[in-house]
């Protein structure tokens, strides 16, 4: 079958294509209906069914492979590593659902978890999904800001948490930030469970704040039994990044996410029962969720869990961790490879990556140098996915378990079956053809995998997603794109994101794009800033790969005329920026994506807003620095 009979299948007949679809996981009872849409645009998918994440993902595994790694965990931080095979993984996951039950966890709570990269932290999502309680996975070292504002937002009975995380070699307490995040809440946790690892000491509240190692001991042999869920229950809640703005509760349910996260590892990844899949994410973003827990799990997969960054102790690390525990299927961040890239191409090839498949890189934008970069540095293919926290999996890309639809250098792919996207108009709605620019959308239904709602704002869920495209109730990416004649989608930035330029509309991707195809340049960002005459121009900010290569005022000047040249040549003049600076370091979020909506304000003189997400906020001083020449 072509992937276009495939795709075609999944718009025209949903209810016929998702069934079969569902026999990838176990039910306990079989699902009545497939698609409940009668509520629009809530969808409900297998209805009827009962299933559990937990069980898929650990406990149907037993019978063939309870020997076989199940979760790999790896720090070059603490230098610790550890191997549990599916039958050790099952054992400490129903020790940690006993504690949990002890400290009063029953079916329908929140559990907060604030942790860092280990293995407790997997153990702990996958004891919630056994036990039905819903988790609320909080990405390690965010402020207390963010901390507590999650906290109200998801009322959690139990904070799951650890002394610190580390990271290029420095311990970041957790403890301080989580007492004081659950002061700023005004809901409070009745128990708080802290896995200590030793990294650094912290004060305990007697009677809120229990020690795992003591309450863990207490229940080595618990046998916990899996809680069958329906299908429509909801297995967790995770925030948005906030590049945006105010992160959204995004809510999923249990039996559509498991059927998606089985299919997608079929069709999209390619993995196979025994193998490993390494995600260098962190369990605090949808693709740690996705592609370092569940999904490889629900494949029967060893998943490898990596505490560390891709370049300590030396710019090889990941590739050394592929050679030795014969990684198949790999998934990362452009960002990541950006970091790779301003290091010596030599790290690419220094190992044997023979067992690695395919290279999945996804989160923002590939841009072509950077995605040539590392294709020819590994010899591996490179495969673009574009999706968001609300999908749960790939909305773009290639599936190349259906055909070997080839990838295109700079676009993600093709619409994934079950998305039924769109290049709509924003301002009219009417639907685009080839090559015309608009808003990327998606038609109803969603399929499974996707998010249910907004956590307790069914009405924000509407407003938000499917409220914005006249005259069509239809869920909008805030991504804004176009597609070419055979189909292929290319991302040319969030809709705030669009650039007037006298009349001319330009999505900051485009010009971002040519700047990073100079081969000075590691990154760059850019952005529309008012301007009394052009509505907006387009300003730049790139960082080298070299730093040393702008030192001099002269240097400088002349190397921002090279990138000038380069987008005038490549674009014309209208998308030439009006300068294009140089720094050492772009705002980002804590997931790595360019907070240019900051960067917009700061070039207008504005408060840069809500910037609870961002991963250093020196990065915007380091801007008006440079602004101010
Ligand atoms: P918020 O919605 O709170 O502002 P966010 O959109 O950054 O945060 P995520 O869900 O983590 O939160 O990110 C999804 C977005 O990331 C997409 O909408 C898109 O803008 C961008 N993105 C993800 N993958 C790709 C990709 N392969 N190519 C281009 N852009 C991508
Ligand atoms: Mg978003």
């Amino acid at each position: 079958m072509t992937y276009s009979e495939f795709y075609r299948h999944s718009i025209d007949d949903p209810a016929s294509f998702w069934a079969e679809e569902a026999k990838r996981i176990d039910w306990q009872t079989p699902f009545t209906q497939v698609l409940d849409d009668s509520r629009p645009p809530f969808a409900r998918w297998f209805v009827g069914g009962t299933t559990n994440l937990c069980h898929n993902a650990v406990d149907r595994w037993l019978p063939t492979q309870a020997d076989k790694p199940a979760l790999i965990f790896v720090s070059t931080e603490t230098d610790e590593e550890r191997i549990l095979t599916f039958g050790e993984l099952h054992g400490e996951i129903q020790r940690m659902a006993a504690v949990m039950q002890s400290l009063g966890v029953v079916r329908g709570d929140r559990v907060l978890i604030y942790m860092p990269m280990v293995p407790e932290a997997v153990i702990a999502m996958l004891a919630c999904a056994r036990i039905g309680a819903i988790h609320s996975v909080v990405f390690g070292g965010f402020a207390s800001m963010s901390l507590g504002s999650r906290i109200e937002d998801a009322t959690p009975r139990l904070v799951i948490s650890a002394d610190g995380g580390s990271r290029a070699g420095k311990v970041v307490p957790y403890k301080p930030l989580l007492d004081e995040a659950i002061r700023l809440s005004a809901h409070k946790p009745s128990a708080v469970l802290m896995i200590n690892r030793g990294l650094t000491p912290f004060s305990s509240e007697p009677g809120r704040d229990h020690d795992y190692a003591a309450l863990r001991a207490a229940h080595l042999d618990a046998l916990v039994p899996v809680v069958w869920l329906e299908s429509t229950d909801t297995s967790y809640i995770l925030y948005t990044s906030g590049t945006t703005g105010r992160p959204k509760g995004v809510q999923r349910d249990v039996g559509g996410y498991a059927v998606a996260l089985a299919s997608s590892m079929k069709h999209i990844y390619c993995g196979n029962p025994g193998e490993t899949y390494f995600s260098t994410s962190d369990i605090g973003w949808v693709v740690g969720h996705s592609y370092i827990v569940y999904g490889p799990l629900i494949g029967g997969m060893a998943t490898l869990m990596y505490e560390g960054t891709p370049i300590r102790p030396d710019a090889g690390i990941l590739w050394q961790l592929v050679e030795r525990f014969k990684v198949t299927v790999m998934f990362s961040a452009p960002t990541a490879i950006r970091v790779l890239k301003k290091h010596d191409a030599h790290w690419l090839s220094r190992y044997d990556l023979s067992s690695l498949r395919s290279l999945f890189l996804a989160g923002e934008p590939l841009d072509e140098p950077t995605s040539s970069w590392i294709s020819d540095g590994l010899g591996k293919p490179i495969i673009d996915n574009y999706w968001q926290t609300e999908t749960g999996w790939p909305i773009l890309t290639v599936a190349h378990g259906i055909d070997n639809t080839p990838t295109r250098l700079g676009s993600p792919g093709l619409p994934m079956y079950g998305f039924d996207v769109r290049l709509l108009d924003e301002n009219t709605g009417e639907t685009l053809g080839p090559n015309q620019k608009g808003v990327i959308a998606i038609a109803q239904p969603l399929p499974p995998g996707c998010m249910q709602t907004v956590w307790g704002d069914d009405e924000r869920f509407v407003k938000t997603y499917f409220s914005s495209i006249p005259g069509h109730q239809v869920y909008s990416t805030f991504d804004w794109g176009v597609r070419d004649a055979q189909g292929y989608y290319f991302i040319l930035g969030r809709t705030d994101d669009v650039i007037n330029v006298a009349g001319h509309r330009l999505g900051t991707r485009e010009i971002e794009e040519s700047i990073n195809s100079h081969p000075a340049v590691a990154e760059c960002a850019v952005v529309g800033v008012a301007d009394p005459l052009k509505g907006q121009v387009a300003i730049g900010f790139a960082v080298l790969r070299d730093p040393a290569a702008a030192a001099s005022s002269a240097d400088r000047l002349a190397l921002e005329g090279a990138v000038l040249a380069v987008v005038n040549q490549q674009l014309g003049a209208i998308a030439r920026p009006a300068r294009v600076y140089f720094v050492n370091l772009l705002p980002k979020t804590r997931s790595g994506k360019v907070l240019r909506r900051s960067i917009q304000a700061v070039c207008e003189g504005r408060d840069p807003g809500d910037l609870t997400t961002i991963e250093d906020a020196s990065a915007l001083n380091a801007l008006r620095e440079a602004l101010a020449g």
